[in-house]
């Protein structure tokens, strides 16, 4: 059912964003959405809400597309899957999964959008996976007239045009590179010293980063202890190593989280499992429909990760009680021009804090300062304190994404607070 409202949809899933748009329109055909963006004097789309900040807020349309109808559109000889935009990862990957096929990587939660993922650089993890905008071969996308324009991998400007931020236009449909299905084997590793972070041999913690198809590590800054998830392709052959600085396989499942039950994560232990199964590390059947949480994530250049953990540890007495969880996860450089990965191999250092706003900005300001002498580039998705035009001058190409803003959308009606600061943070 198509329309539009004025009451639902007003928050963001962590509800710490509460949306200033006058409408909320939620098509129900494509055509209804072009004829929607052509009216509209200000239109940014809200995907699945899952950001932490103001990226998909205006104060004209917000357009959902929640209500369009599904597609899945697989190539074969292309080996891509044509696919809605406001369709979830679980979604996606359960219909490729009956077909014999799968995608390069996931975020933690399968529960995002995939354009929404896309425009704003989501990652996943792995030293050889670039972030998941790397898989996107074309976008088909509602210009300010209601004009549809179609990018692929040949299109100029399309390095330009991936992680978009919402500022491009309203993407209705995204093209994505597939790979034949897969299976996964997860296991999670206790006991890791946390100073070994920090202290321990480089190469040997560059060889636990790169361990497993995906890894990610998890700790607080603070206790004497961090966790490692591995998760291995079964396709690699053999078992990964399984006794890092001392660390030992758990004899049972665990949350990220110490003391949450693993209920709701996906299958630990070494049991292979499709691909989709075990790359999040929560399972699709659990979906909050709102999250207790707040995030931020920086991307530093891989050489800096212990120098980074050091600072962290530094900070952990503040960053802990404040804290949730932290994750460490790395990503493959790529030529996305505002990807947070763009042309370097990165670490990513996430944080899930408390939903507790005031008590997280003064940490999170000091978790910066110690990250940003050293690359960080913040997640565009999560809480920062830079401005987003400061963010977008980390970043070679951020002239010529305004360019490519004013080439799309010279009349600005994609444009929000937040990607106006792209013009008022750059230098022209
Ligand atoms: C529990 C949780 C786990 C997460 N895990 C990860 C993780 O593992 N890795 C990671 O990197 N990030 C992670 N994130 C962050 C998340 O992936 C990003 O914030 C992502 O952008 C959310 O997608 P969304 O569909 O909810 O987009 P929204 O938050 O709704 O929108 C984000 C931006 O995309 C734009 N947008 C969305 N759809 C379209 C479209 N069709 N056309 C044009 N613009 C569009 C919006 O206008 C907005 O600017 C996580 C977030 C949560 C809440």
């Amino acid at each position: 059912m198509s329309g539009t409202t004025t009451e639902a949809g007003r928050r963001n899933w962590a509800g710490n964003v509460t949306f200033g748009a006058a409408r909320i329109a939620r098509p129900g055909t494509v055509d209804e959405l072009r004829r929607t963006v052509a009216e509209g004097a200000a239109v940014r789309v809200l995907g699945t809400g899952h950001s932490f900040n103001r990226i998909a807020d205006t104060d004209g349309t917000l357009v959902s597309l929640a209500e369009l109808p599904p597609r899945f559109e697989v190539d074969r000889a292309r080996s891509t899957v044509t696919v809605a935009a406001g369709m979830r990862h679980a979604q996606v990957a359960a219909l490729l999964q009956a077909e014999g096929l799968a995608l390069a990587n996931l975020a933690s939660l399968p529960h995002i959008s995939v354009a929404g993922a896309v425009a704003t650089g989501t990652h996943g993890s792995g030293v050889g996976n670039p972030g998941l905008a790397s898989s996107v071969a074309g976008l088909e996308l509602v210009g300010p007239d209601g004009d549809m324009v179609a990018l692929d991998r040949d299109s100029a400007g399309f390095a330009g045009s991936v992680v978009h931020l919402g500022a491009l236009g309203v993407v209705s449909a995204v093209t994505l590179d597939v790979e034949p299905a897969y299976q996964v084997a997860q296991y999670v590793l206790t006991g890791l010293p946390l100073a070994s972070l920090a202290t321990g041999d480089a190469d040997e913690m560059a060889a636990l980063l790169g361990a497993a198809y995906s890894v990610s590590v998890f700790t607080d800054w603070f206790g004497a202890e961090a966790q490692i998830w591995l998760k291995h392709r079964t396709d690699a052959g053999g078992t990964p190593r399984l006794d890092w600085f001392g660390a030992a396989p758990a004899d049972r499942p665990l949350h990220p989280v110490p003391g949450v039950p693993a209920t709701h994560c996906t299958e630990q232990l070494g049991v292979p499992g499709p691909w989709h199964e075990r790359l999040p590390h929560f399972r699709p059947d659990f979906t909050p429909s709102a999250g207790e949480e707040l995030q931020s994530e920086f991307l530093l250049p891989r050489a800096a990760a212990q120098a980074a953990f050091a600072a962290l540890r530094e900070l952990g007495h503040r960053i802990a009680p404040v804290l949730q969880i932290s994750e460490i996860r790395t990503v493959a450089a790529d030529e996305l021009w505002l990807s947070p990965a763009y042309g370097r191999d990165s670490v990513a250092l996430h944080f899930t804090w408390h939903q507790d706003a005031e008590a997280v900005a003064p940490v999170l300001a000091a978790v910066e300062a110690a990250l940003t002498p050293l690359g960080a580039r913040p997640h565009w998705g999560k809480l920062f304190t830079a401005t987003p035009g400061q963010a977008a001058d980390l970043y070679e190409h951020a002239y010529g994404f305004r360019e490519l803003m004013d080439r799309q959308d010279p009349g600005g009606k994609f444009r929000n607070a937040f990607t106006r600061s792209l013009y008022a943070g750059g230098a022209a």
